[in-house]
């Protein structure tokens, strides 16, 4: 079964533009359903080992590598334990540069103390419902009921308890499946952490592989850059399964099976790199 779905001409394209000048090239990746194949639970996925040797090898080739996810920086960090790179954390909230300069998005920061003030609040309120997870991000708080028994009482009482306390405190509320999110009120996304991570450096190529709706933003960061000079070179893979939302794969000009067809793409690009 081919693993490279669609976009071979642009695939060639980018192969070339990282040939040329490979130093000058930035990698993003997303990691689950990325490079991390998705699990029933999130606490038990894993990068393979075979994806951190190639992405270890990446680090040394390339002008820079960035992972992007939207667990906690320290959590993403634990799970590709690949040194020399920079992580993004929280969707774009916190970042830790290759150099070791680690900083929460300047206009996210102020919000910690509110956001740390509601983790208490619902540790609080919720220990007594079962099945209600909580996981304190710092810059984010997320409240898991996937394991409630009684998935519309617990619904019920984190929105009464804890969501809407928060949103009178001026924080944002995101809903996913079985899980609230709180946030800053801030417009801050993978894309505007990508944005930041290119600013001011001299590179002429940037990749942005993902597999999600929130990893648009940074097709998009990728494909403004190069858009901005006419140097530049950008390049959108998408990690595509039988699930993937539709915007994803429309905005990528690469679309690779997950996560065979990434492994596929990532060696062919260290192979563009001299490695
Ligand atoms: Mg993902």
């Amino acid at each position: 079964m081919p693993t490279i779905l669609a976009g071979e001409d642009a695939m060639q394209a980018c192969l070339a533009a990282v040939r040329r000048a490979p130093r000058a090239t930035a990698l993003f990746c997303d990691i689950d359903g990325t490079i991390a194949p998705i699990v029933g639970h999130p606490a038990d996925a894993v990068v393979p080992t075979r994806f951190k040797t190639l992405l270890r090898a990446l680090v040394t080739r390339l002008g820079s590598v960035a992972f992007v996810t939207g667990r906690a920086l320290d959590d993403g960090r634990r799970m590709v334990a690949v040194e020399g790179a920079a992580y993004v954390g929280t969707h774009g909230l916190q970042i830790l540069t290759a150099d070791g300069s680690s900083f929460t998005e300047p206009q996210a920061e102020r919000y910690i103390d509110v956001v740390q003030r509601i983790a208490a609040l619902a540790a609080e309120e919720l220990a007594d419902l079962d099945g209600v997870v909580l996981e304190d991000k710092r810059t984010v708080l997320a409240i898991h009921y996937r394991l409630a028994p009684d998935a519309d009482r617990a619904r019920h009482e984190i929105v009464a308890r804890v969501v809407e306390p928060a949103r009178a405190a001026g924080l944002a509320i995101s809903t996913g499946h079985f899980v609230y999110e709180i946030r800053p009120p801030v417009p801050v996304t993978k894309g505007t952490a990508t944005r930041r991570l290119l600013a001011g450096r001299d590179l002429v190529t940037a990749v942005f592989c993902g597999d999600d709706l929130t990893d648009v933003t940074g097709f998009e960061a990728v494909h403004r850059w190069a858009e901005a000079d006419a140097r530049r070179y950008a390049c959108a893979v998408a990690a595509v399964t039988a699930e993937t939302p539709p915007p994803v794969t429309e905005a990528a000009d690469v679309q690779v099976a997950a996560t065979e067809g990434m492994y596929e793409f990532l060696s062919r690009l260290l192979a563009a790199a001299g490695g």
